[in-house]
């Protein structure tokens, strides 16, 4: 199976000139959403993970299948006025604006190691915050991995010092 099939371009979302990588349809097929989390997990390997991050909306999918799949918790990075309980936040450019994002101050404990996973990585001003508000917390960053990459937009270059992988490139 070829998964890069069950990932459609759609032309000028969600503004002119931006070419979106949607993968709803890698979503709605039981086949594809089995084989890209065996894919996902196969490359953080044996590393121990203790929780596993997902960016608001679209992380949050296979952030959720891995870290049942790893035993480990789960943690939401939301944006502004989202979590309920204290936060702390970064702001950070993104491919199409720029905001804000927040984790719950109490999602990490000192030494934890923590799988960093988003659906795509572009300008990489996303991961970018979220590596700073991990560390801030005291978190240990085994991996940031993504489904997809962006290469031309060159986010790998924000993410230097990490481990940075992705499943497919583009
Ligand atoms: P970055 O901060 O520029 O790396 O942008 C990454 C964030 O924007 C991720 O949370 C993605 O969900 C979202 N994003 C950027 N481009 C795309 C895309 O083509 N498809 C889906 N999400 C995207």
């Amino acid at each position: 199976m070829n998964i890069e099939d069950f990932i459609r371009d759609i032309p000028d979302f969600p503004k002119e000139g931006i070419v979106f990588k949607d993968i709803t349809p890698l979503l709605l097929s039981p086949e594809a959403l089995k084989e890209t989390t065996s894919l996902l997990l196969k490359m953080v390997g044996n590393s121990k993970i203790d929780k596993v991050i997902g960016m608001e909306s679209r992380g949050f999918f296979f952030a959720t299948l891995l870290a049942r799949e790893l035993d480990a918790g789960f943690i939401p990075v939301r944006k502004p006025n989202k979590l309920p309980a204290k936060t702390i936040s970064e702001s950070y450019g993104l491919e199409y604006g720029s905001d804000i994002l927040e984790i719950h101050e109490d999602a990490i404990n000192e030494g934890d190691k923590i799988l960093i996973h988003d659906d795509v990585l572009a300008t990489g001003g996303t991961a970018e915050a979220v590596c700073k508000m991990v560390q801030r917390l005291g978190g240990e960053i085994i991996q940031c991995n993504f489904l997809i990459e962006l290469t031309f937009l060159k986010g790998a270059d924000k993410l230097k010092g990490y481990n940075l992988q992705s499943l497919i490139k583009y």
